[in-house]
């Protein structure tokens, strides 16, 4: 048996990457400067000429959307209960109040029926999520925010790369907000980017990004919003500019790796096993993860320790937000979005990422196959 721990997700950072950031250390300005005007350039060209801004997470980012719309107390702003809590959470931040519309099983993204059902007069907004980088139907999604006048704010943290009819996911839309933390896609160790709409959003999300200045005024600078301090560094911009560089590679990558788990898995795969496989889109999804969920017959912390005494490392991406304390607090309940619970229950994360080899693939399938079996002790 092969006993180097495999991890479910790794950055991988090059040489030039390297030796860029040190280039950056020694010239006497590490905050935002030339690097990050650069990455945000490079980031406006990919995203079809839109405007971008980039930030020190995608958190703030969603967060400074939904400001820049406007969206505060009183106004309700649909989401999906499987998701990072950082979606949902920017909601409560900005005073409006989180609804959940439940999932698709196949997809494990928000169901577009259910958000629907769940539009009322006070609906300002939706959040999607692209969970593990899968888009959801876009023309779907967008005539239904025009029907009802609704502003999207895409949670597109893990799409970067992804695509829908041939078109960058974040060239097309309204807000699209991306994560460059560690683990996805490309990173910048912490940060993300915000795609806009015009000219006009991107002076208000550089205010509300560094205190709420202006540089505007004819005497310096003013203060009309208040703002946070949101910026990027250079030393990330120049992280993120080598990474920008391998997202085409990075991408052909995972979808040859994700190819690579449906071969070694089988046809037969959820048959025998009774494990759910996701979707195989080899066009859209840039497979920022590669889930399955889980039969109810086997516990997660179980499957999770057995693979880890194969020495391989399984995540799970999400618990179903509704059920923290927190949004209990709120009134949320176990048994209101049954979908997302049992998902959220049984769903794993295998690993998925760049330096991974088709070999790490098959020693993975191999001990999961067993485990599943019921064929492997601790
Ligand atoms: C990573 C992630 C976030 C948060 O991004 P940060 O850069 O960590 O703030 C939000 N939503 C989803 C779906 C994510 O995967």
């Amino acid at each position: 048996m092969n006993h180097t721990f495999l991890p479910f997700s790794k950055p991988t950072i090059d040489e030039a990457t390297i030796a860029s950031v040190a280039e950056v250390l020694r010239s006497g300005w590490i905050t935002s400067g030339p690097k990050v005007a650069e990455f945000e350039k490079q980031l406006s060209a990919y995203f079809g000429g839109r405007p971008v801004r980039t930030f020190n997470s995608g958190t703030c980012t969603m967060e400074i959307a939904l400001r820049i719309a406007g969206i505060g107390a009183g106004d309700e702003v649909i989401t999906t209960p499987i998701s990072w809590v950082a979606t949902a959470n920017v909601i409560l931040e900005v005073g409006a109040t989180p609804v959940f519309a439940d999932i698709d099983p196949v997809t494990r993204n928000i169901d577009l029926d259910k958000v629907e059902a769940a539009i009322t007069p006070r609906t300002r907004a939706i959040i999607p999520v692209y969970l593990a980088g899968k888009p959801l139907d876009m023309d779907r999604l967008y005539a239904m925010a025009a029907r009802h006048k609704l502003r999207v704010i895409e949670d597109a943290a893990q799409a970067i790369g992804s695509t829908w009819q041939g078109r960058p996911i974040g060239s097309f839309g309204d807000f699209v907000s991306f994560s460059f933390q560690a683990n996805k896609n490309i990173t910048t160790s912490e940060g993300g980017c915000l795609v806009l709409n015009n000219e006009a959003e991107a002076v208000l999300a550089e205010k509300y990004r560094l205190q709420g200045v202006s540089r505007s005024g004819w005497d310096g600078i003013d203060v009309d919003v208040l703002g946070g301090k949101y910026n990027m560094t250079d030393i990330a911009a120049a992280i993120g500019l080598g990474q920008f560089a391998q997202l085409e590679k990075i991408t052909a990558h995972r979808r040859q790796l994700a190819k690579h788990y449906f071969a070694m898995l089988g046809a037969d795969f959820t048959s025998r096993t009774g494990a759910l496989l996701p979707p195989q889109d080899f066009v859209n999804t840039n497979w920022h993860l590669f889930q399955l969920e889980l039969p109810a017959r086997i516990s997660r912390p179980d499957f999770m320790a057995r693979m880890k005494a194969h020495h391989i490392g399984i995540g799970f991406h999400y618990a179903p937000i509704h059920l923290f304390k927190l949004y209990r607090d709120l009134g949320f309940r176990e048994g209101m979005f049954p979908i997302a619970e049992r998902v959220g229950k049984q769903i794993v994360s295998l690993p998925m990422f760049y330096s991974l080899t088709e070999a790490d693939v098959e020693r993975t399938c191999a001990a999961m196959t067993a485990v599943l079996a019921g064929q492997s002790t601790i």
